[in-house]
């Protein structure tokens, strides 16, 4: 029984602890997302909060909690501090890439990791309905959908798809090179993505930019790097 993954390493939780309390990164490390907790929160901390979950990750420090003890203890309700919202890479999974655990956080993942109708009523319930209080937008280098739309390629449905990246591709710039294997471009149509992606949050919500306005919420852009696992703030 237990997930393989966790409990293999559960026996390094309270060292791991006492690491992250002495940082004052998370008062309690594996503590419920209760109602209690999330209304404790500020949008700010809840970034502060998912900013040091990464740098858990990348440090290798951690907090292996009883994910079926989660499971249990969250059945009846949920109150997730914050919405990811990132791309199907299989290299970039919010939670991990987080640190976090069993009801933390909504995750709304698509390719490009950009947003339509359906993201965004996903993140009007996630945030006004369900009380998260951050939405971060999570880009990656070396991102094939972001390759894909450079190169424009043609594939069924992907072809409509990846056009909804072509305004990150305008936006980097006028590029003598349009090709994926330009990485600087490559890489500066990410972060334009990222933040027309934040942007268009904003702009298409009425919900969420009025949240924004009243200080409930932050919308954040982040980049992470596939080759060390570190997410950066990027708008
Ligand atoms: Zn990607």
């Amino acid at each position: 029984m237990g997930i393989s993954r966790r409990n293999f390493f559960y026996g390094t939780a309270a060292s791991a602890a006492m690491v992250i309390s002495a940082s004052g990164a998370r008062a309690s490390t594996c503590a419920m997302p209760t109602k209690e907790r999330q209304a404790a929160l500020s949008p700010q901390g809840v970034v502060d909060e998912l900013m040091a979950g990464n740098q858990r990750f990348v440090s290798g420090t951690m907090v292996n909690c009883d994910l079926n003890a989660q499971v249990m203890e969250t059945a009846t309700g949920q109150y997730p501090i914050a919405a990811v919202v990132g791309c199907i890479d299989s290299r970039v999974p919010p939670e991990m890439v987080f640190d976090q655990n069993i009801g933390d956080i909504f995750s709304a993942r698509i390719a490009g990791n950009f947003v339509n109708t359906d993201i965004l009523g996903s993140l009007e319930f996630a945030c006004r309905v369900a009380g998260a209080k951050a939405i971060v937008v999570l880009g990656h280098t070396s991102c094939g959908a972001v390759k894909g739309a450079i190169d424009q390629v043609k594939l069924g449905n992907l072809t409509e798809m990846l056009a909804r990246i072509e305004p990150a591709v305008q936006a980097a710039g006028p590029v003598a090179e349009r090709s994926s294997k330009n990485t600087d471009f490559v890489q500066k149509v990410a972060d334009a993505n990222v933040a027309l992606t934040v942007e268009a949050i904003k702009a298409q919500s009425e919900v969420l930019a009025g949240m924004v306005a009243a200080g409930e919420l932050v919308i954040v852009g982040a980049m992470h790097d596939v080759a060390t696992g570190q997410i950066t703030l990027i708008s």
